[in-house]
């Protein structure tokens, strides 16, 4: 059983983790500085004498003896991002830094949550690990794509320099419940549009594509990748691709919706089509997801559904 430290462990995938791994035996610290994330995602771990919640922010240094690192501190939704684009910077630049460093001295393997983001508007189709990616680099979305990409460079440079074990998770669009009620992605907001009877917000015409990854597919990818031996950037997500304005109908559909679609802005730099080749993690980590999109709207408009009527806590 090992020590484990996860960064944005208060957040919607990280307190899928802390779950996950702390129900495996591990003691967990959750470092979180609750930007985006709540301790009502894990209200049900605080008690377990396994499990440590600890408010920290990681621009600054942390100590603490562990096995490893799932950094995964960093808002991701783009409005919460673009909020103070000069913190989500410093976030994945000085607090991976610090993550870094904190390896470098435990002697700890430390996972990286890189992103599709990496790759920007992409230009390559399936987005494969050896192609560089499409960025602006002046953007309202820099401060996300950018800074992921730092992040990257600082996690080769410190494993080539300072032999540290490092792992890069580039993980695509991933929903499910923990997303908060505020969240602003896509599936959050059609979700609670279509329970709500609103209308459902598309963005521009609706015809760019993303690929939608359920959470526990998504933590199975994260802690096989973490317990791999590979070195480099690996695809996580779900290779199914869809339009965005397919997706609406569907959630109309599965939540049986009186809502009407509008049409809104699309915001600058946003990716026209996105789907992730995953080939390398089926090889190297003998993973693919199993959770059809229908199946895991139905669990996630399920929990929207209890949290809008109160049923759960938020
Ligand atoms: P989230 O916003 O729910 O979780 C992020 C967590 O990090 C939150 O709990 C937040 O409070 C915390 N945090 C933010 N800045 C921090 C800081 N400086 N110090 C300490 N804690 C901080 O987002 P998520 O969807 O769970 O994403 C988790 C990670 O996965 C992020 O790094 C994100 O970039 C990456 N990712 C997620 C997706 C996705 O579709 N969910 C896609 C690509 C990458
Ligand atoms: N989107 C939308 N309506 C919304 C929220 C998002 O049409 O209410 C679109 C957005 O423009 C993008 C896609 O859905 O094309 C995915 O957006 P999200 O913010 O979930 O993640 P992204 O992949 O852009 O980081």
């Amino acid at each position: 059983m090992k020590r484990i430290l996860i960064t944005g462990g208060a957040g919607f995938i990280g307190s899928h983790l802390s779950e996950k791994l702390l129900n495996e035996g591990n003691d967990i610290i959750c470092l979180d500085n609750f930007f985006t994330g709540s301790k009502d995602n894990i209200r049900h771990l605080i008690g377990n004498n396994k499990f440590e919640l600890v408010r920290h922010d990681i621009i600054k240094e942390y100590f603490a003896e562990v096995d490893q690192i799932y950094n995964l501190a960093c808002p991701a939704s783009p409005i919460h991002y673009q909020y103070n684009p000069i913190k989500t910077m410093k976030t994945s630049v000085m607090g991976v830094i610090n993550m870094l460093g904190l390896a470098k001295r435990c002697n700890a393997r430390i996972l990286q949550a890189s992103t599709s983001e990496v790759y920007g508007n992409p230009v390559i189709h399936p987005q494969v690990e050896t192609y560089w990616g499409n960025v602006n680099p002046i953007g309202l979305r820099s401060c996300y794509d950018e800074g992921k990409r730092c992040a990257e460079t600082l996690m080769m440079d410190y494993n080539r320099q300072n032999n540290i074990d490092i792992r890069i998770a580039r993980i695509f669009n991933t929903y499910g419940p923990n997303m908060a009620i505020n969240d602003g992605r896509v599936i959050s907001n059609f979700i609670i549009q279509a329970l709500k009877n609103e209308p459902i917000t598309v963005y521009g015409k609706g015809t760019q594509t993303r690929s939608f990854c359920y959470v526990t597919d998504m933590i199975d990818a994260l802690v096989k990748l973490m317990e791999s031996n590979f070195i480099g950037p690996v695809n996580l997500g779900n290779p199914e691709e869809y339009k965005i304005i397919e997706l609406a109908e569907l959630i109309i559909e599965l939540t049986n919706s009186k809502s009407k679609i509008i049409f809104e802005a699309l915001p600058s730099d946003d990716p026209v089509q996105r789907e992730p080749d995953i080939s390398l993690a089926k090889i190297k980590l003998n993973w693919e997801p199993s959770t059809p999109l229908k199946e895991g709207l139905l669990l996630t408009i399920n929990y929207f559904d209890k949290v809008l009527s109160n049923k759960v806590n938020i």
